[in-house]
């Protein structure tokens, strides 16, 4: 960090401060200018507020070198993270496939999902329980009971589950869910991020509407100075001026994340877009950019959905995409796993 004072400063005042540092442990580096100090501030700046340095009186300017995430970043941890769910790696050269329909409707339909992509060769299964909608009115999932048909249909397909927690309450409700879904609505509930921390299951951390990637980054050290190291960042899209797609998917979101942190990145092109024709061409962009998995909504009868229906494919145009992701990965250099 660099601290820039203002000029002709009370010596006493300026020694003062520095001293205040230096208690802290920090290495104070000086260099005097014809009328300005700058000072350069060697240690673990992380837990300093900046805030507060720049509301004293002698500072004219701070500016941070060190990213203020430390757990999730690449420079204290250079090697990729990979994280093992029941069997499937995720991260390093390990590719996942998460597939399902938005909303579970029913125990007869999730087990009929689970079984189709199963056998196009998905990784693990999807399925909102607890929805995050917009309009009080719209189907808001089944709940605890949601949970319990996806535990069904992982009973019988033997593939991990995902979902989402929307409440620190519901915790207990999601010790036997192998993946738990932060939904982008949810990416800055500190609380529930900080009561995540506690657990050691994976996490998937969804990226806000409208958040920076050093905001997301700052979402999974939450998670993460809580002792869960296991997050695993999701792109799903962003709002910007476009109208013609349910959101922009931030492409170079996958290489920048990749660079800053060692967590392992997986795609949301079905939220990206909005639309079910377009999470093909998005799904092959997010391989090529390097994403470490795809998550994509999957309904038996998408007319028919209860939620995101536009967005979901069917199992045969599932199928047919994973044609294409075994190919891409493959040509990457990636193990679907
Ligand atoms: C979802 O995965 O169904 C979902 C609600 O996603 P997001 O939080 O990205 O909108
Ligand atoms: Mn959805």
């Amino acid at each position: 960090m660099i601290i820039i004072l203002k000029e002709n400063q009370p010596k006493q005042k300026v020694e003062e401060f520095i001293k205040g540092f230096e208690s802290q442990g920090f290495t104070v580096h000086r260099s005097q200018g014809v009328h300005t100090l700058l000072l350069g501030l060697v240690g673990d700046t992380t837990k300093l507020n900046i805030e507060t340095i720049q509301a004293n009186d002698l500072v004219a300017e701070v500016k941070r070198i060190q990213e203020p995430y430390k757990n999730a970043n690449r420079k204290f941890h250079p090697e990729d993270t990979v994280i093992d769910i029941a069997g499937h790696k995720i991260g390093k050269g390990h590719f996942i496939m998460i597939s399902g329909p938005c909303s579970v409707e029913s125990e007869e339909q999730i087990t009929l999902v689970a079984e189709k992509v199963k056998a196009s060769g998905a990784s693990m299964l999807r399925g909102g329980a607890f929805k995050p909608r917009t309009s009080p009115y719209s189907f808001q999932g089944l709940r605890a009971q949601g949970l319990e048909m996806l535990q069904a249909a992982r009973g019988k397909t033997h593939m991990p589950i995902v979902t989402e927690i929307m409440n620190t309450s519901h915790i207990p409700l999601f010790e036997d869910v192998d993946i738990i879904q932060v939904g982008a609505r949810n990416m800055q509930n500190f609380e529930l991020l900080r009561e995540l921390g506690h657990l050691r299951k994976p996490i998937l951390l969804k990226r806000g509407l409208a958040n920076t990637l050093e905001e997301l980054l700052m979402s999974a050290e939450y998670i993460m100075a809580g002792g869960n190291e296991n997050v695993i960042l999701c792109e799903r899209g962003i709002r910007t001026f476009e109208t013609s797609t349910r959101n922009t998917l931030d492409i170079s979101a996958v290489p920048m994340l990749k660079k800053l942190s060692h967590l392992p990145v997986v795609v949301d092109p079905s939220h990206a877009a909005g639309i079910a024709w377009m999470v093909e061409p998005l799904a092959m962009a997010a391989i090529a950019a390097g994403a470490d998995g795809l998550m994509v909504e999957v309904h038996n009868d998408p007319k028919h959905a209860l939620s995101d229906g536009a967005q979901s494919l069917t199992p045969e145009q599932f199928d047919m995409l994973m044609q294409k992701v075994k190919a891409a990965t493959a040509f990457f250099g990636k193990t679907l796993n």
